[in-house]
């Protein structure tokens, strides 16, 4: 039976061809998932519609709120059409051409300005890193490599080259009417990939701005540029994904640990939700069992503070995406009694959201009281106060489902639906009584409310109140 009590760090599962179906995607919901993810390298639209239809229906089944995240493909390079997959050894020579450009027997990249980009002595990668080339020299639009380590390449594998500063949009005219979709069908998060600039966020916060839409965007950090950057990406993102797969091809995956320390810690410090993700329990793609290692490895992350553990192939093709989930939330919540709250100084420099947020934690560690409570209109209360970790669970009471929807990729935080209020005290009241129905605390225990008196204005946090329950 899985432990539903709320869980601190957030899990997200992709959804792929094992877990499409409505009734997977339930007894994902049930077993422990907070945010689904929509992989827009894969599968057609009308394949991702279906599965955030499977979702908004399990969230209406379970009752409780979950986040659905776009991720978009970003320009990723990949290897274009071969026939039979061909199988390279070290000091053979490869020829990467653009497409259409090539002589028989070269591989063609769908990167049409490669030859233009690289120069003898770099380093091209292809499948994930598992196979490794070094330029040669580039002739025309051909570019001539050395193997260096053998492996299989065929049809789509990844392309990376590390260290090479990329000409290219960080939106794909696939990308375009990929997030035009994802938007329209009311995602939550928009993920953009190979983001290496603030910049490359911006512009897809001016396109979902323009749509209206209010979709949150989470910034994948997968290359070195983007490690390079990350203070000014954290800045214009909210929230950040650690995205072990191309970071660990991009750097190596010895200075993959550090990075992912370093990128929680950027996030937390700002107040930014921090997913940690890839080959968390890879072996539980064809195991029920994850390896010590894989424990271990999750329960890293949980320690670190990150605010979400994302499960990938595990979830999306694997033989066991129920028990990946279940393991999941099992190792999260063995480790989470260890978490304390550290009161974090003083650093806030005259931000009253932040000070209230600081202290309402405080008030409810020496209270002792069951739960924090923020009614929030755009959910910043809320994510305030979970950026300081504190031991209790944040409601956080909205009547806004979109927001609701948003709240459930942050870290400690319970989104709980109320109805409109009509003043503050019938805020607090609404608040309070939706606590106790859900069973979050008991009669004669305290709630630490925190919010804004100035009804539907977001962003006006100014109070700590303190109630029991009757
Ligand atoms: C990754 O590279 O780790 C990642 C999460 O991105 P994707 O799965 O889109 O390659």
């Amino acid at each position: 039976m899985t432990d539903l009590r709320p869980r601190r760090t957030k899990i997200v599962c992709t959804i792929g061809p094992a877990s499409s179906d409505p009734e997977t995607i339930e007894q994902l919901a049930w077993s422990g998932m907070d945010a689904a993810r929509l992989n827009f390298s894969h599968g057609d639209h009308e394949m991702h519609r279906e599965t955030l239809a499977g979702v908004r229906r399990a969230q209406a089944l379970i009752g409780r709120p979950l986040a659905v995240i776009a991720d978009l493909q970003g320009p990723k390079i990949r290897i274009g059409r071969i026939g039979e997959p061909r199988s390279v050894n070290p000091g053979d020579t490869l020829v990467l051409s653009a497409p259409g450009r090539g002589a028989p027997g070269d591989l063609e990249v769908t990167f049409a300005g490669l030859a233009d980009t690289v120069a003898p002595g770099r380093e091209i990668l292809i499948n994930d890193g598992l196979v490794r080339t070094r330029v040669a020299s580039v002739e025309g639009p051909r570019v001539v490599t050395r193997v260096e380590v053998g492996g299989l390449v065929s049809s789509g594998k990844g392309v990376n080259l590390p260290g090479t500063y990329l000409p290219i949009p960080s939106l794909t005219e696939k990308d375009e009417a990929d997030l035009e979709f994802a938007l329209g069908i009311g995602a939550d998060y928009i993920a953009l990939s190979f983001v290496r600039t603030a910049a490359d966020v911006e512009g897809l916060r001016e396109r979902i701005d323009a749509s209206g839409s209010h979709a949150r965007i989470v910034a994948k950090i997968e290359k070195a540029e983007a490690v390079e950057n990350l203070d000014d990406i954290v800045a214009v993102s909210d929230a950040l994904m650690v995205a072990r797969g191309d970071l660990g091809v991009e750097i190596g995956a010895a200075d993959v640990p550090l990075v992912q320390k370093l990128i929680i810690r950027a996030g937390r410090d700002a107040g930014r939700a921090v997913i940690t993700a890839t080959q968390m329990l890879e072996s539980m793609i064809h195991q029920p069992e994850p390896t010590r290692a894989e424990a271990s490895d999750v329960a890293n992350a949980v320690l670190d503070g990150t605010s979400a553990l994302m499960l990938s192939g595990e979830t999306a093709v694997g033989a066991y995406p129920l028990e990946a989930v279940a393991t999941m939330n099992r190792i999260a919540r063995a480790v989470e009694p260890s978490l304390e709250y550290h009161d974090p100084g003083r650093r806030r420099e005259g931000d009253v959201g932040m000070i209230l947020a600081h202290a309402v934690c405080d008030v409810a560690e020496d209270l002792d009281a069951a739960v924090i409570a923020c009614p929030t209109q755009s959910g910043s209360t809320a994510r305030n106060v979970s950026k300081f970790r504190p031991r209790r669970p944040i409601v956080a009471a909205s009547p806004d489902p979109v927001v609701l929807q948003q709240l459930a990729l942050e870290w400690a935080v319970v989104p709980i639906v109320i109805e409109s209020a009509t003043s503050t005290e019938d805020l607090w009241r609404r608040t309070v009584d939706a606590i106790r129905a859900s069973g979050l605390a008991e009669t004669g225990q305290r709630v630490v409310l925190s919010g804004g008196t100035s009804l539907n204005r977001p962003g006006t946090t100014d109070h700590i109140v303190v109630r029991s329950i009757e």
